[in-house]
């Protein structure tokens, strides 16, 4: 698919790697549908993309709530016309340990936490993609492409019960997509990103991050620029499906 001919659907997109794809998509002559749950981050992407503000719909989303997603497909539809691109992008960190001893009592992973980070990371791509699939065929849209920003992670991490589960539910998804929807001519891919300088490492401690650091061969976190090259790639070649591309400075979790 050709980036000029792409009308995206980019989620999480108010900063981070959602906001750099959507700056991007929109900087190659594509129209985005930019969904966030922070409207202040979108009012500044808006800003940023002022001299092509036709080709950015920007509108606020919440990826883990069946109305939100239902509503904004149809408003993006209604926004930019036939949609052949999803990014389920959207994504939180929660970290914790499952269960430590502490004092004499247990410090346990909150029931709220595992699931504020399934809702987001598992459930909303679920829910989007369902909405988007049914508006690609409603359009009779064809090509189209979905991808699902996964992590390294996806395989077992310390401290990231809930993330890396969620992070394999959305691989398998990505799996089980790719051969139920080819037929309709839908491919569906992921991307597993490594560490990337975005505001989600807030998130994690200065010395946590050292630590990361140290053990990527290239020595250094990743750019939002890098893994744009890898949706770039992803979007363009027709012959990509059901599998992920890693973008990682080529470290071992
Ligand atoms: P970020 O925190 O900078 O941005 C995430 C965006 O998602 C935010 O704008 C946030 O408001 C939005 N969001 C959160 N909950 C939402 C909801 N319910 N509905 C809609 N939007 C919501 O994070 P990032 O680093 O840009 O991460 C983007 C994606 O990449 C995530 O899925 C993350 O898991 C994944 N990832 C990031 C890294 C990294 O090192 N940065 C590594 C691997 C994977």
């Amino acid at each position: 698919m050709d980036l000029p001919d792409v009308k995206a659907i980019v989620t999480g997109a108010a900063r981070g790697l959602g906001r750099e794809f959507a700056r991007q998509l929109v900087a190659a002559g594509a129209s985005v549908a930019a969904g966030d749950i922070n409207e202040g981050g979108l009012a500044e992407l808006t800003e940023e993309v002022r001299s092509c503000s036709g080709r950015l719909h920007a509108a606020k989303l919440d990826v883990t709530q069946e109305n939100s997603a239902a509503g904004f497909v149809h408003a993006a539809v209604d926004a930019l016309g036939k949609l052949n691109v999803l990014v389920n992008n959207a994504g939180i960190l929660r970290d914790g340990v499952l269960a430590k001893p502490e004092n004499g009592w247990t410090r346990k992973m909150p029931t709220s936490q595992w699931r504020q980070v399934l809702d987001v990371n598992l459930t909303g791509p679920f829910l989007m993609t369902r909405e988007f699939v049914s508006a690609v065929y409603q359009a009779e849209t064809s090509p189209a492409v979905i991808v699902n920003i996964s992590s390294v992670t996806r395989t077992g991490n310390r401290g990231q019960s809930n993330y890396s589960a969620s992070k394999a539910g959305l691989d398998a998804l990505t799996r089980t997509w790719a051969l139920e929807l080819a037929e309709y001519g839908i491919r569906v891919a992921s991307i597993a990103p490594g560490v990337i300088e975005t505001p989600i490492l807030l998130n994690i401690t200065d010395e946590a991050l050292e630590e990361l650091k140290a053990s990527i061969p290239l020595a250094r976190f990743g750019t939002p620029y890098e893994v744009w090259l890898a949706l770039k790639f992803i979007i363009e070649c027709d012959f990509f499906t059901g599998r992920a591309i890693e973008v990682d400075g080529g470290s071992i979790v």
